[in-house]
């Protein structure tokens, strides 16, 4: 490696940083929450009332504000994503041995979800222009994979039976999901959305995780809004949220005062006290979107003027939330990606690479995976910097 040209570029990339986030003392995070709301007062309310666990009114109230928000019947509140994930490949009839399709590059609570539905991965490629799943391998593994037998879809070298597609919407950048919809539905295989990242992202003003049976988002205290801890799943179906709803609550059967399940559930409601964060925060939503899109315009001026980066911009036709923001670097410029990561972060400005990918994780090495040529050259080429609403 050039050293002296390392040093020039990582020096550049934080001196752009650097001048857009101002002087600072302390260190510049990656993503801090904002609680400039009503917060405290309804987390104090929801301690008065001592309904803290997983019932009371800002429950009721979170799941019917989440529905109204992404435009879909109804919701329920759960303990995080991942568990939201995990219930929604159940509640749309993913059962033990199935395979799930899933983008090789992702968090790692996406593939996690899989596992703990007893579900077998099957990694794709992403594409450019989004970062999601790739929608023509996924026409073209399917097609050439599947064999259609009694209205499911099952994998001919394997024998296991194809039960959902998982697709994942990257930093908030809706993927192509019509797409991709239109393939499940081709193939009668259900769509499940991971838009843990995608809280108030629309294609065409459609939100994001209304295009599949399911969608599922996080509120973990780095996503564009949080609970602390939780996420909700969404969906048009009542009975698909009926199913997760009742999965989430132990399965336990309506009885005034019995203990009756009828099926081994999960303990994943979302508490009370979780909830009446989650209230406060999302009368702040349109606030957090503002902040985040002036934030993109506002790095993509400033890196305009260095080359060999740019700051990723949102898909054509798509309404990104910009939940996190993401440099680019130039295929010349993969080589210093390290350098630019020291630079940064020693000059306390909070950035991190984009995760390695699923299939390369200890846990994920045995599974099936196709090329994925475009995920591995990302995989080098991605460095996420600040992106708090609170920088504006
Ligand atoms: C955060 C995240 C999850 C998991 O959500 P948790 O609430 O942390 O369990 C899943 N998928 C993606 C893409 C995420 O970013």
């Amino acid at each position: 490696m050039d050293k002296t040209l390392a040093k020039n570029f990582a020096e550049g990339v934080t001196g752009v940083l650097a001048e857009v986030l101002g002087p600072r003392k302390q260190f510049v995070p990656l993503h801090e929450p904002a609680f400039n709301g009503n917060e405290k007062l309804y987390l104090s309310q929801c301690i008065d009332s001592t309904y803290v666990s997983s019932a009371g009114e800002f429950v009721d109230r979170f799941e019917e504000e989440i529905a109204q928000t992404v435009g879909v019947e109804s919701s329920v509140a759960v303990v995080n994503g991942t568990a939201g994930l995990h219930l929604a490949l159940e509640a749309v009839g993913v059962r033990e041995c199935d395979e799930v399709i899933l983008p090789a590059l992702s968090f790692v609570g996406t593939a996690n979800a899989v596992r703990h539905a007893k579900a077998v991965p099957v990694f794709l490629d992403v594409e450019r222009e989004s970062l999601g799943i790739c929608p023509e391998q996924l026409e073209n593994w399917l097609l050439s994979s599947g064999e259609s037998k009694n209205g499911s879809l099952f994998n001919k070298a394997t024998g296991a039976r194809i039960s959902a597609v998982l697709a994942v919407h990257i930093f908030g950048h809706p993927c192509r999901i019509e797409k991709i919809s239109a393939i499940c539905k081709r193939y009668n295989v259900p769509l499940v959305e991971d838009c843990a990242e995608a809280l108030g992202s629309k294609i065409l003003g459609k939100h994001c995780g209304t295009f599949g049976e399911v969608g599922v988002f996080s509120f973990n205290g780095n996503k564009i809004l949080t609970t602390g801890g939780g996420g909700a799943i969404v969906s048009n179906s009542n009975e698909i949220v009926k199913k997760a709803k009742h999965l989430a609550t132990t399965a336990k059967l309506p009885h005034a005062w019995r203990f009756l399940h009828d099926e081994v559930g999960y303990n994943y409601r979302m508490p009370n006290l979780n909830a009446a964060l989650g209230c406060a925060q999302l009368e702040q939503l349109d606030h957090f979107l503002i902040s985040k899109r002036q934030l993109f315009k506002i790095y993509s001026d400033a890196f305009s003027e260095l080359e060999g980066v740019e700051v990723l911009p949102e898909p054509s036709n798509a309404n990104s939330n910009f939940w996190l923001q993401a440099l680019i670097l130039d295929e010349a410029n993969v080589f210093l990606r390290d350098a630019i990561l020291e630079t940064t972060n020693r000059n306390k400005i909070g950035t991190r690479p984009i995760w390695d990918l699923l299939p390369t994780l200890e846990p994920y090495k045995s599974f099936q995976s196709q090329t994925l040529n475009v995920a591995k050259a990302f995989e080098t080429k991605i460095i996420n910097i600040p992106s708090s609403a609170s920088l504006i």
